[in-house]
């Protein structure tokens, strides 16, 4: 609330980003390739995304000097080296990663490694092409890293590639971007700027997932839902998260469960647990969602409407875990607004299993 009295003392740093949205921003690539003068780009992907990569490779013709389409969740350590091997191979000069958060992934850590200029064209909602973050996997252990060189230098947010996102990945997906923005509005790094971004972000999107799982070709949702995705992004990219990623990083790291499905089931979770200690955040987070209920009874419920999994009983987590991951969910814990005690977060990581209802 900039207007308001509650602007205190804070610390902004932008992060360096070209970002050019709109349905058709596509066809600007080229003169985005040549005012960088790029002669031998890489074009990255998932293997399900081989078609939209090759399209744009087409498009730049001479441009691309190589494809590289097996991209994979949680950027494998081994992955990346074959990656690498092409890009040694072909004296590659920038690279083009057109998908969600794995192939972006795969993109900043070929840049982690060569300092490569990358270009990201998003199809899904979870914003890594806005952040200096990295989370690697290798012999089963996933570490992220904080690191300039990792953010994409050129960002083309083009709705029109998020037209075939399935309506469950949009839901989870969106709800993941959404969890950003909740984090971000009562990080301890957090200020009057990005919590602007995160409100606006988390009301772009509550707008838009609910028509986009009815009708997924809905243009103006489809353009409402990308840009409150970028606005949840550039929140995570600036500042720090708390409980709710650090839950998320130990069920998807420890247990193997989905990404994006894993934040859509913990974020109403989180929410409550916190609601007490940063009231200020939560109600923010109320008005973006345009609610009189507390802001983690309207999350459950809005992940309900959408069709979201609501407990990680559903995504695949197994009873006798919650003891495990209550135990690495204490230990190294991130700042977070209200403290953290074993006891309590065994029994939100319990709530959760069983897809409590919350009142
Ligand atoms: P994803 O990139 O793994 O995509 C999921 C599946 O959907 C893939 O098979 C993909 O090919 C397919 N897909 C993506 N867009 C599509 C589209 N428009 N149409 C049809 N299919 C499409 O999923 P994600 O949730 O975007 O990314 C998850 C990964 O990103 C995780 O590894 C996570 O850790 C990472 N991530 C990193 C950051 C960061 O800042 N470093 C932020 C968010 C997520």
């Amino acid at each position: 609330m900039i207007s308001g009295s509650n602007v205190k003392e804070f610390v902004y740093e932008a992060l360096p980003s070209r970002v050019i949205f709109g349905w058709g921003a596509t066809a600007r690539l080229a003169d985005e390739v040549e005012r960088l003068k790029l002669k031998q780009i890489l074009v990255l992907s998932t293997p399900a995304q081989t078609g939209a990569a090759q399209a744009v490779a087409a498009a730049l013709g001479s441009r691309v000097a190589a494809t590289f389409d097996g991209a994979a969740m949680h950027t494998p350590v081994d992955v990346t080296n074959r990656a690498m091997e092409i890009v040694r191979a072909n004296q590659i000069d920038a690279t083009l990663a057109i998908g969600g958060g794995s192939t972006i992934g795969l993109g900043k850590a070929i840049a982690l490694r060569t300092d490569l200029p990358q270009i990201a064209l998003p199809t899904t909602y979870a914003g890594s092409e806005m952040t200096p973050i990295l989370g690697q996997t290798e012999n089963g252990m996933k570490t992220t890293i904080r690191d300039r060189r990792v953010l994409p230098e050129i960002v083309i947010y083009d709705p029109a590639h998020t037209l075939s996102l399935p309506a469950a990945l949009s839901a989870t997906s969106g709800l993941n971007a959404i969890a950003h923005a909740v984090e971000g509005l009562y990080a301890k790094d957090g200020n009057p700027i990005v919590s602007l971004m995160a409100e606006d972000g988390i009301r772009a999107l509550a707008a838009a997932l609910p028509v986009l799982v009815e009708r997924p070709a809905d243009r103006e949702a489809r353009e409402k839902a990308l840009y409150g995705a970028w606005l949840c992004g550039a929140t995570l990219g600036a500042v720090g998260m708390a409980l709710h990623h650090k839950l998320c990083h130990v069920l998807g790291g420890s247990f193997d469960l989905p990404h994006a499905e894993t934040h859509s089931v913990i974020l109403p979770y989180a929410a409550a647990y916190n609601a007490n200690a940063a009231p200020e955040a939560i109600r923010a987070v109320e008005r973006a969602l345009g609610t009189e209920r507390p802001a983690a009874v309207a999350l459950q419920a809005l992940a309900k409407r959408i069709g979201a999994p609501t407990s990680l009983a559903a995504i695949g987590m197994k009873k006798d875990g919650i003891d495990k991951a209550a135990d690495l969910a204490v230990a190294n814990p991130y700042w977070n607004p209200r403290p953290i005690d074993r006891a309590s977060i065994a029994a939100l990581i319990a709530d959760a299993f069983a897809g409590k209802t919350l009142a």
